[in-house]
């Protein structure tokens, strides 16, 4: 079994993004900034938050939190959202989700233009994910996860991927990411039936449940590659979706959690704030 480490990896794009933003502000005076949109103060939201500003700082990427009381109302957030769109200063927006009930997410998503949606979620760069698009900015886990798999020099092309989860964060853009890198993917799901069955052709499979150990080590073909999304909380300890002590004995690589999966997707967010910042340069 090879461990995929997802802290090296990630160590090393980011110190590729500081050089790259480094360069950007010696040549052409460009500096870099990320506006976060919180509203509430949902403990694991302000640790995101926090984690997120503190590795925009590592890399020389200005972040700016816009802190938004728990019971804002649609249209001030909208007001607010839509001044940082036109701030040409602003080179990324995020929205940190959950937000409040009473608000309404996918319209508030949907007033971020594709080039400033550095989640990936807007229906622009989601469109253009599914066409293949190149220049979509992508959803940050599914792409983090490419990135590890490349990293690895793990081939993708004509291989059997098998995806749990079908959410619009990470299962159903990670399929269309194996299907653009050509896989034969299967999507799963809490309705699918025999999963086992599912997976054990899989030579790739992608977990993004939520539930700990629901991978076993007889679900999973030998020699199959298991990238395990998954953050599960129990007991004051963080558990993968996959039971990583025995399925690592049949797979031939693993990510571990934590220290897999987890450390790209903030590293993906600066990629993607990097990239729609040097964008508006190219194009101004
Ligand atoms: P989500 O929106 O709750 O989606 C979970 C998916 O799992 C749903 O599609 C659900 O199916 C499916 N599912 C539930 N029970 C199942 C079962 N018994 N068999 C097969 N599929 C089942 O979660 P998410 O946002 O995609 O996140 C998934 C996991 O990844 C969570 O643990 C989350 O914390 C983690 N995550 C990690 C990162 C990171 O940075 N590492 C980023 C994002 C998310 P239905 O659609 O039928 O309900």
């Amino acid at each position: 079994m090879n461990l995929i480490d997802g802290k090296l990896v990630a160590s090393e794009i980011r110190k590729e993004i500081a050089e790259k933003i480094a360069d950007a502000k010696t040549r052409y005076g460009k500096s870099f900034r990320l506006t976060v949109i919180i509203a509430g103060n949902d403990p694991a939201s302000e640790i995101y938050v926090r984690n997120k500003a503190k590795a925009c700082e590592e890399v020389g990427i200005e972040s700016e939190t816009v802190r938004l009381p728990k019971d804002v109302a649609q249209t001030e957030i909208s007001r607010i959202i839509k001044e940082k769109v036109s701030d040409p200063r602003v080179d990324g927006i995020l929205i940190q989700l959950p937000l409040p009930e009473h608000l309404d997410a996918d319209k508030l998503l949907a007033l971020i233009p594709a080039e400033k949606d550095v989640d990936g979620f807007s229906d622009g760069n989601v469109a253009k994910l599914t066409r293949g698009d190149s220049d979509a900015l992508l959803s940050c886990t599914p792409h983090g996860i490419i990135k590890l798999l490349d990293y690895y020099g793990i081939p993708l092309a004509g291989k059997r991927a098998v995806v749990i989860g079908r959410s619009n964060i990470v299962g159903k853009p990670m399929a269309f990411l194996l299907l653009g890198r050509d896989c034969t993917v299967t999507i799963c799901h809490s309705k699918t039936k025999d999963l086992k069955e599912i997976t054990k052709t899989a030579d790739v499979i992608v977990c993004a449940v939520g539930k700990k150990h629901i991978l076993t080590a007889d679900m999973v073909k030998d020699g199959a590659v298991v990238v395990d999304a998954g953050i599960n909380r129990v007991d004051g300890k963080i558990y993968g979706d996959a039971d990583f002590e025995n399925v690592s004995k049949v797979a031939s690589y693993i990510t571990p959690v934590p220290g897999g999966v987890g450390p790209m997707t903030i590293t993906m967010l600066l990629y993607n704030t990097y990239t729609a910042g040097i964008r508006k340069l190219k194009y101004e």
